[in-house]
């Protein structure tokens, strides 16, 4: 699990974040205030740290400060509603490593978190877990019960936009887009996406005997947490 430290002052949001986060494969800490942020700041080596700037009792920036000061090797991410071209710079100079202005979808929240930690922990590979599974994007590996799994490029990149998508239904145009990039034009893709898909479930079901990846039909595909 990556442990992740989300402040923020927004109790429905906060709530929101850790949900779908914890659902993404990372261990959540919250805290909804400037002090609560001090005393939770220390506790564990977070790989990053979500700073909401618009904190009732003090400001996210002067946490950034505290952080660098202190020589935190985490990344550290702005998420706020402050959207100025100034907002941001100041945020980036303070120490931040990357500003994302609210309201954002929860995936792109995950998509930085994961940019920032691949930049900020060279080497240190994080891994995505689920139900026994264990997929590392960068080192390309996955295991599930602690075997390897056996799979093609194809269904590798499928697994881990399925599972960065955890809870989600995703289209067959946007698997097609996820492993062949914004310039694939074709009428195949469907049938393409259809017979990775089919062969990815079927190695994930023979090592289980359980079903990974449900179809919604009409929409797609989805990984749902609880099963
Ligand atoms: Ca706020």
């Amino acid at each position: 699990m990556i442990p992740v430290l989300i402040i923020e002052d927004e109790a429905a949001l906060r709530k929101s974040m850790v949900t779908y986060l914890e659902s993404a494969g990372y261990s959540c800490t919250a805290a909804g205030s400037y002090h609560e942020s001090l005393r939770v700041i220390d506790l564990q080596d977070y790989y990053c740290v979500l700073v909401d700037l618009g904190l009732p009792d003090g400001d996210g920036l002067s946490l950034i400060r505290l952080m660098k000061e202190n020589k935190a090797t985490c990344g550290i991410i702005v998420v706020s509603a402050r959207d100025t071209l100034e907002d941001r710079v100041r945020g980036l100079e303070t120490g931040a490593d990357d500003y994302l202005v609210k309201p954002f979808h929860l995936s792109e929240l995950n998509a930085r978190i994961q940019s920032v930690i691949r930049r900020t922990r060279r080497g240190g590979h994080i891994s995505l877990t689920y139900r026994g599974l264990a997929v590392d994007p960068e080192g390309k590996t996955a295991t599930l019960g602690g075997e390897q799994l056996d799979l093609t490029k194809k269904e590798f990149n499928i697994l881990v936009y399925l599972l960065t998508n955890l809870n989600k239904v995703v289209t067959k145009d946007s698997i097609a887009e996820h492993i062949w990039g914004d310039n694939f034009y074709g009428v195949e893709y469907s049938d393409a996406v259809y017979t990775h898909m089919k062969n990815l479930r079927r190695k994930l079901e023979q090592k289980t005997g359980e079903i990974w990846i449900q179809t919604v039909y009409g929409m797609g595909y989805k990984m749902e947490d609880g099963k």
